[in-house]
């Protein structure tokens, strides 16, 4: 076992606090890595505030982790010791199930095991990486590559493959018109991948206060969703939406915006239900779906392609005491686009 330095939320209402949470020793098939950045997503807001349910506090959350390896197990063939390496929101998965052998292992029918809140292997509580060191299983490890600037890295590793995954799906690409709603972390990102994948982008924010960050992002329109205009204007104009938005919406309105076949898809996890009048799913025949992060080999595909691409999040780097304010301000829409947690500060 090894006792490493760590962030923990220790009930729903107080500020997170340092203290340690437990490593299992390296297995042949783990990988030990040393972290050295970790993003902060609003999933790990919602989970330590008790926003999706019971929590198994003490818990470290973070689910966007990038550091180097510096130990492997006997078996550990995919990764060496100083390799730059990340891992997202799963450490496992069943492996043997169809969708596993699908390689979608996000949506592995026994469950895959979360990064963080999840049981382990071993029976123990997964812990995630506002944290110095995790050790995780070698196929659940990807490699991240050398153009990309470590700490901007580590939002790639859910809000990259979370925004893409629905992106490459449905699509996205040249003659489609793509609108994303909410740009902050996941919006963002979805921006940049929508733009390199050759759409033609929308962003659909509450104000144009960041429109000029949109544009420069590559989106060719930015409307204000605070203006009721905003859905007459652009009725029955796209083939894809993706929202990011953490909180309700009205979906009605939302879904009046697809064309004939489009898809309105949710990434955003709101603890409450989205209401759906099916009456807005008949006018154009249009579809109403969710997206779960991406698999591993999806995962390490986005990585590869946006290092192509020159494609990176824009990141705030803040000190491990910094995280509770960060916490506020992602509340308030206040992050230009994402908290990334320097973890030498934890040391
Ligand atoms: P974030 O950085 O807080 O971004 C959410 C954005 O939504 C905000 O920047 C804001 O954009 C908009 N927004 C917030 N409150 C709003 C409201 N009341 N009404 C309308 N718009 C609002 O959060 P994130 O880290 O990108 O995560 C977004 C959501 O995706 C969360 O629910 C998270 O749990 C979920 N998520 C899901 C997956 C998955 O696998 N499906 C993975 C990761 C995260 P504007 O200022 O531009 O309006
Ligand atoms: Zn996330
Ligand atoms: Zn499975």
């Amino acid at each position: 076992m090894l006792t490493v330095n760590a962030i923990a939320a220790v009930s729903a209402t107080e500020p997170l606090v340092r203290t340690t949470v437990e490593r299992r020793d390296l297995g042949p098939h783990d990988v030990l890595i040393e972290i050295a950045y970790a993003g902060i997503c609003h999933s790990d807001i919602h989970t330590v505030r008790g926003e999706w349910g019971k929590v198994p506090y003490p818990l470290t959350v973070g689910h966007e982790i990038v550091g180097h390896v510096t130990e492997v197990g006997a078996e550990v063939t995919k990764h060496a010791a100083g390799d730059r390496v990340g891992v997202g929101c799963m450490v496992n998965s069943c492996r043997e199930c169809d969708n596993c052998t699908a390689g979608q292992e996000q949506y592995c029918l026994n469950g895959n095991t979360g990064t963080y809140a999840a049981v382990d292997r071993d029976g123990t509580v997964t812990q995630g990486g506002y944290s110095t060191h995790v050790v995780v299983d070698q196929d659940f490890v990807l490699r991240v590559p050398t153009s990309i600037p470590l700490e901007a890295a580590a939002p790639l590793l859910c809000a990259g493959i979370t925004t893409y995954s629905p992106l490459a799906h449905w699509n996205a690409g040249p003659g489609k018109n793509v609108a994303v709603v909410g740009m902050g972390g996941l919006g963002h990102m979805g921006v940049k991948i929508a733009v390199a994948l050759g759409a033609e982008v929308t962003v659909l924010s509450q104000t144009l206060s960041k429109k000029a960050d949109g544009e420069a992002f590559g989106a060719q329109h930015y409307y204000a969703t605070s203006d009721p205009a905003t859905f007459t204007t652009l009725k029955n104009s796209f083939d894809l939406i993706i929202n990011t938005v953490s909180a309700p919406i009205d979906m009605s309105a939302y879904l009046g915006l697809l064309r004939l076949d489009g898809t309105f898809v949710s990434v955003g996890a709101p603890p409450e239900p989205l209401p759906v009048q099916v009456f807005s799913l008949f006018n154009n025949r249009r579809s109403f779906a969710g997206s779960s992060i991406g698999g591993i080999a999806e995962t390490q595909e986005m990585l590869d392609f946006c290092a192509e691409r020159g494609i990176a999040p824009e990141v705030e780097v803040i000190d491990a005491g910094a995280v509770n304010e960060a916490y506020e301000r992602v509340l308030k829409s206040d992050v230009r686009y994402r908290f990334v947690i320097d973890i030498d500060t934890l040391r």
